[in-house]
């Protein structure tokens, strides 16, 4: 039977450790980072348009403001890339439910990119692999590939490079959002000032992450936590460095900036903690939002056929 479309759900990340190496001859940084999926999704639709409509892409949800609905949206560059790659038909209808935040350092534009590509494997029977479909995604962006494979994995490259990781248990996140995102490459940018003349060794994963991940330690993960763009983020956005403080008061098992921020992400023992840092954060007035997210889950999947 022909299918008319298809949706996908692909969540957020949060990023366990990232290290970040010297700026490149080319621009960039080496990364090494873990990231881990996180239950917090967006999804994405992706059916046959209109006849001669091309490309069309609409949003909607609570995180759908200021997300650009042109060319520029990544949802649209994943599109444009595989038809130009497979000879596909060119009109396409992709709607974006949002609920991952926007420039919070959560790979909310991976993550619709991802949806995208593995939903028009599935809309045209191309039958790709993950891999493939994980090799087309670092074309998108650094974090495009994790989004599309999901779990606990490390990262190396710019972070597009996935192995997955060995490890246990699943754990509990609190989010707390803020009103207003950052921007990667300017948060690169003050990283590189505030390093300015130091030497900088090549990123690597501490064995404390490792061996936390592979004992299934909250405890123990909390204590291993770190983001050398912190304290860029923090330098930039210095309210961040009040919600860490609040969120260990509360009793978090550890909290780190996910990513290039703003998002700060806590680890918590359990459902109760979880439910009580809600409460705290929610009540300090130093965060415009708080969202609870369990990890580690899949990555981007057809979730139901139209
Ligand atoms: P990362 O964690 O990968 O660095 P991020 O979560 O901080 O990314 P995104 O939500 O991906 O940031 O958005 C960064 C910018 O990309 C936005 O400000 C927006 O202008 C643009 N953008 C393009 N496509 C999308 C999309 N589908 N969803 C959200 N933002 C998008």
């Amino acid at each position: 039977m022909k299918i008319n479309g298809v949706i996908v759900r692909v969540p957020a990340k949060v990023n366990l450790q990232l290290a970040v190496g010297p700026l490149g001859d080319d621009g960039y940084h080496e990364v090494t980072t873990v990231f881990q999926a996180i239950s917090l999704y967006d999804e994405v639709s992706v059916r046959h348009g209109e006849a001669g409509e091309g490309v069309q892409l609409t949003i909607s949800g609570p995180t759908s403001s200021g997300v650009p609905v042109d060319s520029s949206n990544l949802a649209v560059r994943a599109a444009d890339l595989m038809i130009s790659r497979y000879g596909l038909a060119t009109d396409i209808s992709i709607h974006l439910k949002k609920e991952i935040p926007v420039a919070g350092g959560m790979a909310g534009g991976s993550a619709d990119a991802a949806g995208v590509l593995v939903g028009i494997d599935s809309l045209f029977e191309l039958g790709l692999s993950r891999d493939e479909l994980e090799r087309i995604a670092a074309e998108l962006g650094s974090d495009v590939p994790f989004s599309i494979s999901g779990g606990i994995a490390i990262g190396t490259g710019r972070g597009d490079r996935i192995t997955p990781a060995l490890s246990r248990g699943s754990y509990h996140w609190v989010l707390a959002l803020s009103g207003h995102g950052l921007s990667t490459p300017a948060v690169y940018k003050e990283c590189d000032r505030l390093r300015e003349g130091l030497t900088i060794a090549r990123p690597q994963i501490g064995d404390a992450m490792m061996q936390a991940l592979r004992a299934g330690d909250p405890k123990a993960l909390g204590k291993a936590l770190t983001n050398d763009l912190q304290p860029a983020a923090c330098s930039l956005r210095p309210a961040l460095r009040l919600v860490l403080d609040v969120g260990m008061e509360y009793g978090a098992l550890g909290g780190i900036v996910s990513g290039s921020g703003p998002t700060v992400a806590f680890l918590v023992a359990d459902e109760e903690k979880s439910l009580d840092l809600t409460v705290a954060l929610s009540a300090s007035g130093v965060v415009s939002g708080v969202v609870r997210a369990s990890g580690p889950t899949h990555g981007a999947r057809v979730i139901e056929t139209l």
